[in-house]
């Protein structure tokens, strides 16, 4: 098992889950972060902690079409354990349907 980063984070970005994981296995791309599968250790910390309850654990329905997403691009982008500046209009985004086709596969700063 391994939890994983879901659509809502797409444009919100708040990186308030990569402080607290203690294997720092997020990832981050243009306009959304990536668990690692292999290294995330399910311990579950994150979840709360997501202003955008954007991570779940991949046992759960919504997670399942993200899961390949997040382990594809954990592969790619930069390792982040720093909370850095959320997108201004971070607000605006959170919860708004239909973000996927917004997505950005190229690589963040970490
Ligand atoms: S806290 Fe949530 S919205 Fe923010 S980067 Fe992490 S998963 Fe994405
Ligand atoms: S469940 Fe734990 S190990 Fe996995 S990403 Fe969240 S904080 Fe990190």
């Amino acid at each position: 098992m391994t939890y994983v980063v879901t659509e809502n984070c797409i444009k919100c970005k708040y990186m308030d889950c990569v402080e607290v994981c203690p294997v720092d296995c997020f990832y981050v791309g243009g306009n959304m972060l990536v668990i690692h599968p292999d290294e995330c250790i399910d311990c579950g910390v994150c979840e709360p902690e997501c202003p955008a309850e954007a991570i779940l654990p991949d046992s759960d329905d919504r997670a399942t079409e993200w899961v390949e997403l997040n382990r594809t691009y954990s592969a790619q982008w930069p390792n982040i354990s720093r909370k850095g500046e959320p997108p201004p209009d971070a607000k605006e985004w959170d919860g708004k349907p239909n973000k996927a086709p917004l997505f950005d596969a190229s690589p963040g700063e970490g």
